[in-house]
Order: structure tokens, then sequence, then C-alpha cells
């Protein structure tokens, strides 16, 4: 049995390991010149590396866990010790923990309202939930006019979606939305560090991970090979790539949906797996590196939220050591396309005037660097595509449903943790399970 599949990201090389692992002859087609996908370190100081794109994880994060135990990775936690600081309009405030200053009630009722659409919301298919037309007819910013009467409540709830989902509420249906809550173990739990799916990082990266895997795959993984064709017959599957074409009996598809359909499919697909609404999601990812994480001193955590941008929110991702202190800031939404156009000077002014406000007393940043996903040509979905209204009922059905000899992986086949690394690693585990019933089964019985 052979198989390609298209992709070095979370999903594919866990679907690549699985079928080497029960004598498959698997072949890894990767676009870009490294492995990883939308996991990237990059390398901010000597020996300190940071995530430029994934970096959390929480305990209901188990496949990734497991991972990490046999690819001998450990997790720091997430640090959150000291006061958060906001900027949500007039003078900054610094708060003891996370809860913003605004009105408790108008966030409590915002909550309950998340928590009424997600508890409604079917996450092994939701264009099947109750009610899920009208859901699915309505944007996010739709829904947060008629439903949020509270300045408080609408003031925070882009800000909310921006941080959670890197998305404007125009770009994604209700539906989506309800059902990315649901998918990630409900807002709670997605919102949160302690005990959240923000709790740890991995030690030294998360790009580590697939690392590991392409290193113990070998030669099988092949870099620079952008795949441009899938062309199929009775007996297999002739994938085109940059240098060749490689044939086999099956083929793996684990890129984003809008870069599947951008494949000449022949036979073509029966209909494509993303539709004019699949936003690819904006994400802007900025680390400022100080010789120390001076906020510490000041009792703060380095967490911020933030109504003027362009970072939404920053992080502490320094070190354990506290060698090198770096802020981590996120610009998402609309905000993530008008940063990235700006020329590198003036990102790194914006940035760092931002966090000097923030964080009184900073030094000079010893370095700034910006992830600009918005404009990476293989990662149509930072962190993960946006469903629009239409999408879900149209897609739904076909994100897993194969196209005779492709089978499909990547975080948006995954109706458990869609979007985190979490969802990539067991929509790989789930096709190379799917590959090995389908050809058992047909070498039994052709
Ligand atoms: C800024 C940012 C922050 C994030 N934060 C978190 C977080 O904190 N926690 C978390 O769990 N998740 C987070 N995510 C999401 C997480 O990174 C993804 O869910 C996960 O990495 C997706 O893995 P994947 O294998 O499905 O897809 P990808 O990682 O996108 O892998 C797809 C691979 O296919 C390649 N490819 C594309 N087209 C072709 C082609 N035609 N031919 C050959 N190869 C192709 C790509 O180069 C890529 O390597 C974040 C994402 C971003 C961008």
């Amino acid at each position: 049995m052979s198989v390609v599949v298209v992709g070095a990201g979370l999903a594919g090389l866990t679907a690549a390991t699985d079928l080497a692992a029960s004598g498959v002859e698997v072949t890894v087609l990767e676009a870009r010149e490294r492995v990883g996908g939308r996991t990237h370190g990059i390398e901010v100081a000597p020996g300190v590396w940071v995530d430029a794109g994934a970096a959390y994880l929480g305990d209901r994060h188990t496949a990734l866990t497991a991972l990490l135990a046999e690819l001998d990775l450990k997790t720091t936690p997430t640090t959150m010790t000291g006061a958060s600081r906001f900027a949500l309009g007039g003078a900054g405030q610094t708060r003891a923990g996370r809860f913003p200053p605004l009105s408790a009630v108008a966030l409590g009722e915002l909550f309950d309202a998340l928590d009424e659409l997600d508890r409604g919301v079917r996450a092994d298919a939701p264009w099947l939930s109750a009610g899920a037309a009208q859901l699915d007819a309505l944007t996010a910013a739709e829904w947060a006019r008629e439903h949020l009467r509270h300045p408080d409540a609408r003031l925070f709830f882009p800000l909310f979606l921006g941080e959670m989902m890197a998305a404007d509420p125009a770009d994604v249906s209700v539906l989506h939305m309800a059902f990315y809550l649901r998918s990630g173990g409900g807002i709670r739990y997605l919102n949160a560090f302690a005990g959240g799916a923000q709790e740890d990082r991995i030690d030294g990266g998360a790009h580590q991970v697939c690392r590991r895997l392409a290193a113990a795959l070998g030669d099988r993984v092949r870099l620079g090979e952008p795949v441009r064709a899938i062309h199929q017959d009775g007996d297999g599957v002739t994938v085109v790539a940059a240098t060749g074409s490689v044939r086999a009996q099956a083929a793996v598809v684990a890129v984003p949906p809008t870069l599947a359909d951008a494949i000449d499919h022949r036979p073509v697909l029966p209909a494509p797996r993303s539709g004019e609404r699949t936003a690819p999601g904006c994400a802007v990812k900025v680390h400022l590196v100080y010789p120390t994480p001076a906020w510490r001193e000041q009792g703060l955590s380095g967490w911020s939220v933030n109504a003027r941008r362009p970072l939404l929110s920053t992080v502490d991702d320094s070190p354990a050591d506290g060698e090198v202190g770096v802020l981590t800031g996120f610009v998402t939404g609309r905000e993530a396309h008008r940063y990235a156009a700006l020329p590198a000077a003036e990102q790194r002014e914006q940035a760092v005037a931002q966090a000097a406000r923030l964080f009184p007393g900073l030094p000079e940043p010893i370095g700034c660097h910006v992830t600009d996903w918005v404009h990476e040509r293989y990662s149509r979905g930072c962190y993960a595509a946006l469903f629009g209204p239409g999408d879900w009922p149209r897609l739904g059905p076909r994100l897993t449903a194969p196209h005779r000899r492709v089978h499909w992986a990547g975080t948006e086949t995954s109706t458990e943790f869609f979007g985190l690394m979490e969802g990539a690693i067991r929509s790989g585990h789930r096709v190379a399970a799917e590959i090995s019933a389908t050809y058992r089964w047909r070498d039994i019985h052709d």
C-alpha cells in the first residue's frame, strides 16, 4: 500500500507517521522549505525560541499531550502571575486578575448568551443543530447588534472574538462561532489560562513537534514541493508537484480547505470544500524582546487587553529562566490587514510605543519580530479558516467525505478542537485509520 500525503503540518505528519508505522509506503510533499505549517519557531535571542504560530495547549488536548510524551517534549506553564493591564478607552488601568474593568453584569450576560449558543449546537454536525438555518444566516457582528444592549458588552465582544478566533465578527456566522466554542470545550475552557486551553506552552517551541516527526520519517518528507494537481484513475493517484509526480494508491490532503480546492483535481471535486464566505482568518504575531521581563518587577503579568490598536492583547512568553523578556502581541481581525500592510519600521514603532504605554518604564526592546500570517501563501487559515453564513450547511458534509482515493485531514476537518493543534493531530489519526480500514477492506474483497 502506498500513500502520498500533501502538507507537512501537524495533521499531515501525524497521518504519515501512523501510516508508516502500519507498513504503508508514505511520501509527504510539502510546499514550503520547512515543515510545521501553522506551527513555526523563531530564535529571538541565542537559544531562545518563541512561537510565531501556535503556542498554547491545555489538559484536554490529549492527542497533543500524548504526542509530546512520545517525542520527549516538555511543557512550561504560561506566565500569568501579577496584575493585568487594560486600555479599553480613556486612561489605561491596572487590575488584579484577568477580568476587565467593565460592567460585570454586562459581561456576565454576554458570556451567558455565548454559553447558550454553544450548548445549542451539535459539534459533530453543526449544520444539523436545532435552529441551524437561523444561526447560519447571521454574522456574529449582526448577532451582536441585535443581542448586545450594554455598551461594555458591545465593546468587549469583538475583542473577545479577535483574541479567541482571530476573527472579525463580520467574517463568521453565528453558527460557526457557536460551533468553535463547543468544539474547543466551551467558552470558559477556551478563554482560560490556568486550567484552560492556554495553560501551557511547549519548551523550546511548538514547531519542534513537526520537526521531530519529520526527522523520524526521514527522506519520505520532501520540501519545496507545492502540489498543483491530483489525477485519479482506477488504480491510484498521480500527484503532481514542483519537481515531478508521485504515483500512489491513495492521497491524503492535509491543507486548509481553500488551498485544497486550489489543487487541480481530476476527476473534479463534486463540490468545493470552501465557499465565497470562507475567510482565511487574520493574525499577525509580534514578539518584543527586552533585556529582562521588566513588567514583572512592577507586579504585572504582561497580560493586557486593548481597544486601541495595533496590539489587541499581550502575554508574557519569556523563557522560564527569565534570561530575556519576551512580550508577545496579537494583532487580529481587520486591524491585522491594516498593520500587515505597514512598512516594517512603522510596525515596530507602533508596537513598541503601545507596549511602552501599557508597561511604563520598559527599556527599548533589543528585538522586534513581526510574523504576518495574513500574507502566508500556504496558510489560508490563521488561526484557522473562518466559516461565514452559508458555509456550514454546504461545506460541513464534504469536509471529511473522501473524493474517491483522495482523503482529507487538517484542523478544519476536525469537529473536536477545530482550529487548534489538537484538532489537527486528531484529524491525522482519523484519516490514517480511515485509509487502513478502506484499503484493507478493498484488499480482502477485490
Ligand atoms: C498565529 C497563530 C496562533 C495560533 N495559536 C494556536 C494556539 O495557541 N494553540 C493551538 O492549539 N493552535 C493555535 N493555532 C492554530 C494551529 O496552528 C493550527 O490549528 C494547526 O497548526 C493546523 O495544522 P494543520 O496540519 O491542520 O495545517 P497546517 O499547519 O496549515 O499545515 C498544512 C501544511 O500544508 C502545506 N501546504 C499548503 N498547500 C500545499 C500544497 N498545495 N502542496 C503541498 N503543501 C501544501 C503548508 O505549507 C503546511 O505546511 C494558531 C495558528 C496561528 C497561525
